[in-house]
């Protein structure tokens, strides 16, 4: 009997190590270790939106797992590797796979369960799902790792070399049913509350999305891809996060519809994906930018620790409608579009001078689709500490972004009801509006919508002068 180990490829689509593990009829059992860390509501680090996503995904998984007569077991663990090993004794595994991860903590917790695995004589075997090209597949010509997405890029995709790429055999049935499967627990056994998702779950809907995406938006992606009001991305991240669809099955999609031909739009989407592998990259040849700079120089920057500026983006009252109405709209729902997530990090980073450290935390709770590569990519670009991030003195205006990409204010007033009756011109700066329009159109300044809580101008200039005085050493 083959223990496989679920993490992050929830599906049985294109999934690497279960067909290896299906590849001949030996009896196959699933299991999930459900960290204590991740889970439950009131202790750990997931919120309810991704914790509940997962937990849907898994429930169709076991189905899709039964029908193969695989059954899936649910474990929840303090220690994961302890629960495994003790559950390949229990079932007389021959041995354990699953699919590499590229995490500082999985990484160190996959090496433990090999260590220990190894004294046993059980075997244990990591397969590479989750990225195209792993860490160490695409070197500078020095042989190191690039920090820089351009040239990684053009690397990446000569390997490819515009072929499709091969899939996972998908897995046939098994003969023998070796033990019974666990229930899935609902979100609610862990202390969560229910929510309702605004993405459906679970690998039938991550193809069907792909599917749409590809065939209907694709072409438009690149001049589509900015607009929060607008459906222009593929929203596949929550999936891609929970491995209901493969990378590789998204690949796949761009070439068909002519990433390698030059059709623009799917040659946007393609270098996308990519940054997904950059990051991977980058997280596993420098662990430490989890938690500090990527860029040396800018380790011991000093940050605002002053808990009002935290709170006023905590919960969307900073005064500025694009950033508030984006916090607000990730509280609610678990996402949060692309552009407003740089708009977002580079405020809370830049305006309020607060450490992105304490962003990226706060991410992890709120998203549906976290994930610490992305993630931590993400905010340390936007503070200007990472690899290949915004240039220092690129600071993001919160009034101009909102009138590029957001002009009539549709997005805003989706979560701002203060902002409804706003005229155009001035919903994304509504201070600037006279008292007599403020009464009128019912959003007078301080009482129905806050006050900016710092002035953008003056801010932007001291977040730069601190960054140039370190850059400068
Ligand atoms: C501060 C910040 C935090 C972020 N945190 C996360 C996170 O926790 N999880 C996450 O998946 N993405 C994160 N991103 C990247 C990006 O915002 C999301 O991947 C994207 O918004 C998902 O929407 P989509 O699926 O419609 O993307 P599409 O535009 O359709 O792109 C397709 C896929 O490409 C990948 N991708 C796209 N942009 C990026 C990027 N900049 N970096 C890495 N991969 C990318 C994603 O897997 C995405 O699903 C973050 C970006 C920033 C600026």
């Amino acid at each position: 009997m083959i223990l496989h180990w679920f993490r992050r490829d929830l599906r049985v689509d294109d999934n690497v190590a279960l067909a290896a593990a299906c590849r001949n009829d030996t009896p196959v059992v699933g299991v999930f270790c459900c960290d204590r860390r991740w889970f439950p509501a009131q202790t750990g680090q997931t919120g309810v939106h991704q914790a509940t996503f997962l937990l849907a995904a898994l429930s169709e998984l076991a189905t899709n797992l039964a029908r193969l007569n695989i059954p899936l077991k649910f474990r929840v663990t303090d220690d994961p590797v302890q629960t495994l090993l003790a559950l390949a004794a229990e079932l007389r595994a021959t041995s354990i796979v699953f699919n590499k991860e590229y995490e500082p903590a999985q990484l160190k917790q996959d090496s433990r369960l090999m260590r220990e695995a190894a004294r046993i004589g059980l075997p244990v075997n990591g397969f590479k799902d989750g990225a195209i090209f792993e860490e160490n597949e695409i070197l500078s010509s020095s042989g190191k790792p690039y920090t820089v997405f351009s040239p990684y890029r053009r690397s990446w995709l000569t390997r490819l070399g515009m072929n499709p790429l091969n899939m996972a055999r998908p897995p046939r049935a098994r003969s023998v049913i070796p033990t019974q499967p666990d229930p899935i627990p609902e979100p609610t056994v862990f202390g969560f509350s229910a929510v309702n998702l605004v993405q459906a779950p679970g690998e039938r809907a991550a193809i069907q999305r792909l599917n749409t995406f590809a065939r209907q938006s694709i072409i438009e992606y690149e001049s589509q891809r900015n607009f929060p009001a607008v459906e222009g991305t593929s929203r596949l991240s929550p999936h891609l996060s929970a491995g209901t669809v493969s990378i590789r099955r998204c690949v796949n999609a761009a070439l068909d519809q002519g990433a390698g031909q030059g059709v623009h739009g799917a040659g946007v989407w393609l270098t996308e994906l990519i940054w997904r592998d950059f990051y991977r990259m980058i997280l596993f040849h420098f662990p430490h930018t989890e938690n500090q700079a990527f860029d040396q120089k800018y380790a011991t920057l000093e940050w605002s620790s002053d808990p009002e500026l935290r709170d006023t983006w905590i919960h969307g009252r900073t005064g500025y409608p694009i950033v508030d109405a984006a916090i607000l709209q990730v509280r609610e729902t678990g996402w949060m579009h692309n552009r407003l997530r740089m708009i977002v990090a580079m405020f809370l980073t830049k305006d309020l001078d607060v450490h992105w450290r304490f962003g990226e935390r706060q991410f992890r709770f709120w998203l549906m689709d976290y994930d610490q590569a992305s993630n931590v990519g993400g905010w340390q670009w936007s503070a200007g500490t990472g690899t290949d991030a915004a240039p220092y003195f690129r600071v993001l205006n919160p009034i101009l972004q909102g009138q590029r990409y957001d002009p009539n204010g549709r997005f805003v007033r989706l979560y701002l009801p203060a902002l409804r009756r706003v005229p155009d011109r001035f919903v994304h700066a509504p201070w600037l509006m006279p008292s007599a329009l403020q009464s009128t159109t019912g959003c007078l300044i301080g009482r129905d919508y806050p006050a900016p809580v710092v002035d953008h101008a003056t801010a932007r200039r001291q977040a730069i002068e601190k960054f140039r005085r370190r850059s400068s050493r």
